[in-house]
C-alpha cells in the first residue's frame, strides 16, 4: 500500500480525471508495461479484477493513495488522495510491484519480512526511484516501508526490525526489471 501524504495546494484527481489519466498511463508507461508483462507471464489472473481509480474517503483505506487487494486481485488508486498524473503513475507502479510479488514465491524468515521486502521493493522501483541523491533516496525507501510494514507487523519499532533484516537485499531485487549486473568474474 501506499499512504497519503500531506496534502499540497492542488486539488485531488476526479474520478473520471484518474480514470482518464490512467489509460494514457497504461497506454504510454513502459515501466508499468514491464510490470504488467511480468506478472501476466507469471500468473494471468494476478489483476483480473484490473486496475481502478475510486474515492477512498470513508473506507478503511482513507489514508491510501493506492493499495493491492490480493484477495479480489485487483488494485485501487484512491483519486481523492492523487493530485497529479506523476503521483498516480507513482502508486501505480508501487501497487504493481506488490501484485507481482504476489505471483512469487521467496522464502523469508517470517510473514513480516515478506511483507517488509515487498514494500521496500515497491518503493525503490515506485515513488522513491527517481530521486538523485542516494541518501535522500535510502531515506525515502526506509521511512515508507517502515511505516507501511508497522500496519502489519505490530508497530514502528518491529517494523523497523524487519525491515533493517531486509533492507540491503530487497532494495537490490529489482524483479522484473533487470538487476544492475555484478562484476563478472574471469572464466576461462
Ligand atoms: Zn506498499
Amino acid at each position: 500500500m501506499r499512504f497519503y501524504e500531506s496534502p499540497r495546494f492542488k486539488p485531488p484527481l476526479s474520478e473520471q480525471e484518474c480514470t482518464n489519466e490512467l489509460a494514457t498511463i497504461l497506454e504510454t508507461s513502459p515501466k508499468v508495461a514491464r510490470l504488467l508483462q511480468g506478472i501476466f507471464t507469471l500468473n494471468p489472473r494476478a489483476l483480473r479484477r484490473g486496475i481502478t481509480c475510486r474515492p477512498c474517503h470513508g473506507t478503511e483505506q482513507a489514508s491510501r493513495m493506492g493499495y493491492y487487494d490480493g484477495r479480489y486481485q485487483r488494485i485501487v488508486l484512491c483519486c481523492d488522495n492523487i493530485r497529479t498524473k506523476q503521483q498516480l503513475e507513482e502508486t501505480l507502479i508501487h501497487e504493481l510491484v506488490h501484485a507481482f510479488d504476489a505471483t512469487r514465491t521467496g522464502s523469508f524468515t517470517s510473514m513480516c519480512h515478506l511483507i517488509a521486502c515487498g514494500e521496500i521493493r515497491a518503493s525503490t522501483i515506485g515513488q522513491c526511484h527517481d530521486i538523485k541523491s542516494e541518501s535522500r533516496k535510502r531515506t525515502c525507501i526506509w521511512d515508507d516501508a517502515v511505516r507501511s510494514t508497522a500496519v502489519h507487523c505490530g508497530g514502528t519499532d518491529f517494523a523497523k526490525i524487519f525491515v533493517q533484516q531486509v533492507f540491503e537485499n530487497c532494495m537490490k531485487d529489482t524483479a522484473p526489471f533487470i538487476q544492475p549486473t555484478a562484476p563478472s568474474s574471469n572464466q576461462q
